[in-house]
């Protein structure tokens, strides 16, 4: 069984920070130059860490499939970034932003960790304007904040709606210098496909150049694997297309433990999907909820009738009326589920009924289009873009989407994995959002992981390792991995039947959906750990994957990254299936209180599932950090 340590600091909970950066372990810095770094993935979390480490002094090879650290999905980021810097004048503060967090995720994530990310967050901030990030200002020149879900402050931060945007452009001109700077070797178009461990620690990875298919090894002191989210598992969702499990999979088979994997946030407000033949469905950010209203038809026979023939009386603003008190800014999970219930009641509005209503009129009636415009104007261009609708003058019509995976790669807190030396940031760990991330709360955690806690952490590790000591990649551990990868590429081309690998993917996505999506069930799940395998076994066998290994091969490409799905996928309903409670966005029909809300069973569940790979065909082993919560009460949530 694999050995589960959190490393919690000891003492009071607002000092386990301070006195934890004081106690640990460090490398001095001549020595720093010595140690070697892999960092995969420069997204957010990846590009702030490669360029603090390098800043740092130490040696950085950081490794992206895509063909620039700009495409990173980051980019996709709309909405903001939360920090408690209490601009307002609201009430915010550490201590709330904290409670609101730890209260969002229905204590399911590590108090320590959250109340770190709470005290780094305004630090942040500080820095993204230091390197020019151009935040929203108000009159007076200071920074603008709006609301977010599951929050009663403003506290996100926000650049339009293109926030992930600036704030990349940010860390990537600090990758940029780290590069020219000789401390950062960035590797393009070069994809991680396996993790090498010797003597029990990450010390290297194997990678396959996806422009002339040459296979390469690479040795490092550390590895840091920042490769976002996992969502891409249920096919449709707000990802980008190329998002993917591959390396977070591969380590987990090579050792790390998965943590939470069922935990996968399902976002309210996203352009419902309209045909078989669509590839991705598309956000409409949250900010959206600070002023548009949700509502539906109060009776059925009217979910097809125009939205502005429907006088106020007859419409039914749901959330305002089972949430008072913070009515469309419920969190996620809250309002995603509030909307399939009204659905389910047959009140879904537009072609499919699978539709709820984002209305702007109050808004536009109080701000003028021009004021909207100026928040919100690009998001009402997205969707005017997909949906040939002027959402200025006819409500939005939303349904939720998968959009964030809380689960990932389980980290202590030093986001190190439980394999020494494998430190996991961003949305690739499972570490601070528990059974629900707070909108605004994910660029928060990738920036805090890598510009705040990794550069203090991975010292810790480091100084137990002798400087200039990692393996030769001649080494056995190095060739084993190498083959492994070479087999795995050949295996998935001798694949010569019939079906193109999106046929398999859209058919998980859809098993994946219906049995592990916004409701899921006992009876459910184990359907579907039938057919996941079996849809598996039909890919291996009726699956065709055109081309060769050795040039450009997207069909390839997309194979592993499927092949790996198809795995993870048995894992989450594995997970999700154990997991017989309710919390956040995990919902059991069978655990639900009579008002529809999550029944939480603390005496028995309140833990991190962290599963161990226990070897091809054989059953995982189901690890678990218990949670002590020490200065927060565990109590029903309640938005009412
Ligand atoms: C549409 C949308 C809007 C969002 N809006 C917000 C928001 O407003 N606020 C908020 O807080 N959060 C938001 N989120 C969530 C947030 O954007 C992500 O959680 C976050 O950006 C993830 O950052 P990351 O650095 O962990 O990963 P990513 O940005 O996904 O970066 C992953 C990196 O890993 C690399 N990579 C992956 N696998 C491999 C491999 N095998 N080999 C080599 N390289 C690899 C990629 O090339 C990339 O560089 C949004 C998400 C979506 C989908």
């Amino acid at each position: 069984m694999a050995v589960l340590d959190s490393k919690t600091p000891t003492g009071p909970l607002p000092d386990k920070w301070r006195k934890h950066k004081a106690d640990i372990r460090l490398v001095n810095p001549s020595n720093k130059r010595k140690y070697e770094i892999i960092v995969v993935g420069a997204g957010l979390a990846g590009a702030s860490a490669s360029a603090t480490l390098a800043e740092l002094g130490y040696i950085v090879s950081c490794f992206v499939f895509h063909d620039s650290p700009r495409r990173a999905h980051s980019i996709a980021a709309q909405g903001g970034i939360n920090a408690a810097k209490n601009y307002p004048n609201d009430g915010d503060s550490v201590h709330r932003l904290f409670n609101d967090t730890i209260k969002g995720g229905d204590y399911r994530s590590r108090e320590a960790n959250v109340h770190r990310l709470a005290e780094v967050s305004a630090d942040i901030i500080d820095q993204c304007v230091a390197q020019g990030v151009p935040f929203a200002r108000e009159y007076g020149g200071l920074l603008a904040n709006r609301s977010f879900g599951g929050a009663q402050v403003s506290r996100t931060f926000y650049a339009r709606g293109q926030t992930g945007q600036q704030l990349l452009l940010g860390a990537y001109s600090a990758l940029s210098r780290g590069i020219a700077g000789g401390g950062i070797k960035l590797h393009v178009q070069s994809e991680m496909l396996d993790l090498v461990v010797v003597d029990g620690h990450a010390k290297g990875i194997i990678v396959r150049n996806l422009v002339t298919g040459e296979i390469t090894r690479h040795a490092a002191d550390a590895v840091v694997l920042a490769t976002g989210g996992y969502g891409n598992v249920f096919n449709l969702s707000t990802y980008a297309r190329g998002s993917n499990a591959t390396a977070i999979w591969r380590a987990y088979k090579r050792g790390a433990c998965f943590a939470n994997p069922c935990y996968t946030q399902i976002h309210p407000t996203c352009i419902p999907v309209t045909g078989d033949y669509q590839s991705k469905l598309t956000l409409m950010s949250e900010s959206l909820r600070n002023d548009g209203r949700i509502w539906v038809p109060k009776k059925k026979e009217d979910r097809l009738r125009p939205p502005g023939s429907i006088p106020e009386g007859e419409r039914d603003y749901y959330l305002e009326r089972i949430y008072p008190s913070f009515g469309n800014l419920c969190p996620r999970d809250v309002a995603s589920r509030a909307a399939k219930r009204v659905c389910d009641e047959g009140r879904g509005v537009g072609d499919t009924g699978l539709g709820v209503y984002l209305d702007f009129s109050d808004a536009i009636g109080r701000l003028g289009e021009a004021g909207v415009r100026e928040r919100y104007g690009n998001l009402f261009d997205i969707y005017h873009e997909i949906t040939d609708e002027n959402a200025y003058q006819v409500p939005m019509r939303i349904f939720p989407a998968v959009h964030y995976t809380m689960g990932g790669l389980w980290v202590d807190y030093n986001l190190m994995s439980n394999l020494p030396g494998l430190f996991v940031l961003g949305e690739a760990n499972f570490s601070d959002h528990g059974a629900n991330r707070l909108g605004a709360s994910a660029l928060m955690q990738g920036l805090a992981d890598g510009y705040f806690v990794l550069p203090y952490t991975i010292g810790d590790y480091l100084a137990t390792q002798k400087p200039a000591s990692r393996p030769s990649t001649d080494s056995p551990e190095f060739r084993q991995a190498e083959e492994s990868v070479l087999g795995a590429t050949k295996r998935l081309l001798s694949v010569r039947g019939a079906e193109p690998v999106s046929h398999f993917h859209k058919r998980l996505g859809h098993i994946m959906w219906q049995r592990c999506g916004m409701e899921r069930s006992k009876a459910g799940l184990e359907a579907a750990l039938q057919e996941i395998p079996a849809l598996r076994a039909e890919f291996w066998a009726n699956g065709i994957v055109p081309g060769t290994a050795d040039s450009l091969n997207q069909s390839l490409e997309r194979a592993f990254r499927v092949a790996d799905f198809l795995e993870l996928g048995e894992l989450i309903c594995r997970d999700a299936l154990t997991r017989e409670e309710s919390c956040g966005g995990h919902f059991r029909e069978e655990h639900q209180y009579p008002d529809g809300e999550c029944k939480r069973d603390d005496v028995n569940f309140a833990h991190v599932a962290a599963w161990e790979f226990a070897g091809e065909g054989r059953d995982p082993v189901r690890n678990v950090e218990p949670l002590n919560y020490e200065s927060v009460t565990m109590s029903v949530r309640n938005y009412k």
